[in-house]
C-alpha cells in the first residue's frame, strides 16, 4: 500500500463499507466505529466490538470500559492519542449481545490490514473475543499477562477492562498486567 499511516487506514474503513460488511449489524447500528489514535503508535488495544456510546459517538472504547482503559493508560505514562485502539467487530452487536463467530471472522482481514498499516511492537487483546480470534485455542484465565506471539506479531492477552468494573480482584489484576508493558515495550524494541 502507498500513502502514510493515516491515508491507508481511512482507504480500509471505506473498503468496510463499500463491501457492505455485515450488512445486518450495519442497518442495526448507528455508524461504523473503525479505531482511533495514533497511526503509528507502538502498541494496538484490540477490543470486541463497540457497545451503545462508542456506537453513538463512533469512538472505541468510550463508555465505562474506556474510562478504566484510559485509567490504567495513565499508570504507565500514556494518553490515549500515544496508541491505536480499535475493535474486532466495528459495528455494535444489537443489545450488546456477544459478537457471533461469523461476524468476527468476517472482521478479521480488515483488523489484519490495519495491524499491517500501523506495525505496532505489541498488540494487546483485551478479553477473551480478542484473543481467541487470533490464538483460538488458548485460555484467557491462563495466558494473560504472557507474552503470546502470531504470525511474528507480539500478542499480549489482558482482561477486558469490563470484566474487571465490578471485579476488585480482576481489576488489581489488570493493573498488574498493565504494569508490565514498558519493560515489554523495550524489550521488543532492543529485540526488533
Ligand atoms: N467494549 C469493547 O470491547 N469495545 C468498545 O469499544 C467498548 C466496550
Amino acid at each position: 500500500m502507498t500513502g502514510n499511516s493515516q491515508t491507508q487506514l481511512d482507504a480500509i474503513q471505506q473498503q468496510i463499507l463499500d463491501n457492505n460488511v455485515c450488512p445486518e449489524l450495519a442497518d442495526s447500528a448507528t455508524q461504523l466505529v473503525f479505531g482511533e489514535g495514533n497511526p503509528e503508535a507502538d502498541i494496538v488495544f484490540i477490543g470486541e466490538a463497540p457497545g451503545k456510546k462508542e456506537d453513538l459517538q463512533g469512538t472505541p472504547f468510550i463508555g465505562a470500559a474506556g474510562k478504566f482503559l484510559n485509567e490504567m493508560l495513565d499508570t504507565i505514562g500514556l494518553k490515549r492519542e500515544d496508541v491505536y485502539i480499535t475493535n474486532i467487530v466495528k459495528y455494535r452487536p444489537p443489545n450488546n449481545r456477544d459478537p457471533l463467530p461469523e461476524e468476527k471472522s468476517v472482521f478479521m482481514p480488515y483488523l489484519e490490514s490495519q495491524l499491517e498499516v500501523i506495525k505496532p511492537k505489541l498488540t494487546i487483546t483485551l478479553g477473551r473475543h480478542s484473543l481467541n480470534c487470533f490464538l483460538p485455542d488458548l485460555k484467557i484465565g491462563q495466558v494473560h499477562g504472557q507474552l503470546e506471539s502470531y504470525q511474528g506479531r507480539v500478542l499480549l492477552p489482558l482482561f477486558h477492562p469490563a470484566a474487571a468494573l465490578y471485579n476488585g480482584g480482576k481489576r488489581q489484576t489488570l493493573l498488574d498486567d498493565f504494569s508490565l508493558i514498558p519493560a515489554i515495550l523495550q524489550k521488543t524494541t532492543i529485540t526488533a
